[in-house]
């Protein structure tokens, strides 16, 4: 027998795992009416007021003969968080092993204001009055994927669709029909992106053509913009959203279709707690909503790829750009034959008189280096010592103008020295190039033409990000050089060259995934080149040439990347083929790290030989590549194998035994379901 009180579960905001449980509350008879699972409220906790969320109601006491308290204050109307959504944060805190008010807090932003009941009646603004484009006639490969999308859009089935399309090839488009599609069924559209900032002209086709229907939203709005969205969203009044990774948490009531453009994007993990995939997390949020999802890229994610080879989801390709313009020549340069050749400038030969020509014949050049600054190290000639950061134990960059040092992990900027600071040695040598020390070869070489540079260093204030990609589509510069935020969704028909000054950047990288992000990148930045009338052309240059990555980008071959790159997967057990569960042990003080790191991975060996567990191994632990970060030392190790659910327990049941130990006592610890590096 139930009492007459009532009692509610709630999960107080209080970020440490120790208290990674819902509290009791008795719920005071003046809200019995008014609440439900979802809503914030404040408790009392401790000797303190915190927030929560309601996340079960029950007429039974579970913890007898306590006192149990009261809730103090119920903030909503309600319910922020819908049944959906607090369903996704209960799986999101047990696949990604976060506190469930961690992912609370992901679906609910914060400050958000108090929401009324009168919030929620739908208010439609006046969907006409606005311009709208038209949207152009389907060419008949767009007319054959969204004859196979519909009858799945219309009846909202749980599917999910990988649409490879070359860059180009009008996928865009293909997410605008669709969503029509659901529109007009009277359900919502969820459309992802990588990064806002760097896809203004894919935001403006959406609100070119549906108006003041799509909301827009990012991690960068401010507190009121983001209030704003949150409630035109809430309330049905904007019935398309299109964001980046935390959009996926949008409150839509009835999403009809989730779109990932470039699902293959590192942006869509978040790199902090909880590290979640956005992509992982929409197709969760789709199977709970009962709703399609299209996964879009040129690049598919071999994860992606592999599942729809297994039929998990369903291919659907666009093998061509539209109006069969010709993908971009891809032509590779190899670096060791120019230095032998005597040529010591960053540009070869061939890419110099490509630029040259483009410049005679006033057409645009996009050149991209995945490195900012000017030169990445700095050596003193004497002693050999390298500028390095204190604080993070990686060499610094040359930053020209300014003449600083800066450490591009955590910041630091110092003089720059023009002594050796250990042996007062005045022969500096710099090493290595960055897109100033382009911008600087490219005014050598070419005093004429208008340059523009777009990385973080030009970039910081906002609105920057357009100003420049404004200024270059109106053709107010000939060359825009950049880091990979030039790489994505610029579509300027005037680019008939792409050079990309070094592909070896990311290929370098001690990461398993290296290869498959330097076809990605390559290819993406391969892409900008002529979308135009004018066919293009691109210019890689590298000193691995023959790198199956570098020669699929030449021959805009996914498939034959795609088989080579599994082979090697397979062959190291790698991801697709296995999950990894990756912890980095942190800490001020070495020696604890190290020894942290150690207690914790041999009881995680003596764990998985308890359970006899097999096809699962363990990686480190080892110093993490960076071994220290912004002052903190980091050591790391990975459980690998193909079952997530068995590398979790494992974890685990090591973490119960480790958790009071005093080695453990003195370092933090990250936990990175499905991680996208090992840096
Ligand atoms: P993707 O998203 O695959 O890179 P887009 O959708 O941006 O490709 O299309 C490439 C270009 O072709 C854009 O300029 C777009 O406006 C144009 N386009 C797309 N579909 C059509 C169509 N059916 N008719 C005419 N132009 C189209
Ligand atoms: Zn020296
Ligand atoms: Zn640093």
């Amino acid at each position: 027998m139930g009492t007459d009180k009532l009692y509610a579960e709630v999960v107080v905001d209080v970020a440490v795992h120790r208290v990674d449980r819902p509290f009791t509350y008795v719920v005071p008879v003046r809200y019995r009416e008014q609440v439900q699972p979802g809503m914030r409220v404040k408790v009392p906790f401790g000797r303190r007021q915190e927030k929560g969320y309601i996340v079960g109601l029950s007429h039974n006491c579970p913890v007898a003969g306590m006192e149990i308290k009261e809730i103090e204050d119920i903030v909503d109307e309600v319910p922020v968080i819908s049944s959906e959504l607090l369903a996704l944060a209960r799986w999101m805190a047990a696949y990604y092993l976060c506190p469930l008010v961690e992912a609370l807090n992901c679906i609910v932003p914060a400050r958000l204001r108090r929401i009324k009941r009168k919030d929620l009646e739908e208010r439609k603004e006046e969907g006409n009055g606005e311009p709208l484009q038209l949207p152009p006639v389907l060419t008949p490969p767009q007319e054959e994927v969204l004859a196979v999308l519909r009858p799945s859009l219309r009846e909202g089935r749980k599917e999910v669709f990988l649409l490879h399309g070359v860059t180009g090839s009008g996928k865009t488009e293909v997410y605008l029909r669709a969503i029509e599609e659901v529109l007009a069924v009277g359900r919502q559209a969820l459309v992802l992106v990588p990064e806002i900032s760097l896809t203004p002209q894919m935001v403006e086709r959406f609100k070119n053509r549906f108006g003041s229907r799509v909301a827009v939203w990012h991690s960068a709005l401010s507190q009121k913009e983001r209030n704003d969205e949150w409630l035109r969203i809430f309330s049905g009044r904007a019935d398309i959203v299109v964001g980046a990774r935390s959009a996926v948490f949008a409150p839509l009531r009835k999403p009809g279709l989730i779109v990932i453009d470039e699902e293959h994007e590192n942006t869509y993990k978040q790199e902090e707690s909880p590290r979640y995939h956005a992509r992982e997390v929409a197709l969760m949020r789709a199977k709970l909503a009962q709703c399609p999802v299209i996964l879009g890229s040129a690049t598919p994610s071999l994860e992606s790829f592999r599942r729809a080879e297994t039929g998990e989801y369903h291919l659907l390709s666009l093998p061509a750009r539209v109006d069969n313009r010709p993908l971009p020549r891809v032509e590779i340069v190899d670096l060791r034959e120019e230095l032998k050749e005597g040529n010591r400038s960053v540009f070869s030969r061939l890419l110099q008189k490509e630029m040259a020509e483009r410049l005679r014949r006033g057409e645009q050049i996009i050149l991209f280096l995945n490195r900012r600054g000017f030169s990445t190290f700095v050596v003193c000639r004497e002693c050999g010592l390298v500028m390095k950061c204190r604080r993070c134990d990686v060499s610094l960059t040359y930053h020209a103008g300014v003449n600083e040092l800066r450490c591009h992990y955590c910041g630091l900027r110092v003089a720059n020295p023009d002594s050796c600071p250990q042996c007062g040695s005045r022969y500096i040598r710099y090493f290595g190039t960055g897109t100033q020390k382009i911008e600087e070869e490219v005014k050598r070489l070419f005093p004429w033409a208008r340059v523009l540079r777009m990385d973080v260093d030009t970039t910081s204030r906002r609105g920057a990000h357009e100003k420049i990609i404004n200024l270059f589509r109106e053709g107010k510069a000939d060359i825009l050089i950049g880091t990979q935020m030039i790489a994505k969704g610029l579509d300027i028909p005037a680019v008939t060259l792409v050079g990309v000054v070094s592909a070896d950047t990311v290929l370098n990288l001690p990461d398993f995934r290296a290869a498959e992000r330097t076809f990605q990148l390559v290819t993406q930045v391969a892409g900008r080149a002529g979308r135009g009338k004018i066919p293009g052309q691109v210019v890689v240059q590298s000193y691995n040439p023959d790198h199956y990555a570098i020669q699929a980008v030449r021959n805009h071959d996914y498939h034959s990347f795609y088989r080579r790159e599994m082979e090697y997967r397979q062959r190291m057990k790698y991801p697709p083929f296995t999950h990894l569960l990756r912890v980095v042990v942190l800490g001020r003080k070495e020696e604890q790290v190290v020894r942290g790191a150690q207690f914790l991975g041999a009881e995680l060996r003596l764990q998985m030989e308890q359970a006899g567990v097999t096809g699962v191994s363990l990686l480190g632990p080892a110093p993490a590549p960076l071994q220290k970060l912004k002052d903190t030392y980091r050591w790391q190790m990975a459980l690998k194998g193909p079952e997530p659910e068995e590398l979790r327990w494992l974890l685990r049941r090591a973490l119960d035994v480790v958790k009071e130990a005093r080695e453990m006592a003195p370092v933090g610890l990250q936990i990175d379901m499905d991680p996208m590096g090992m840096i």
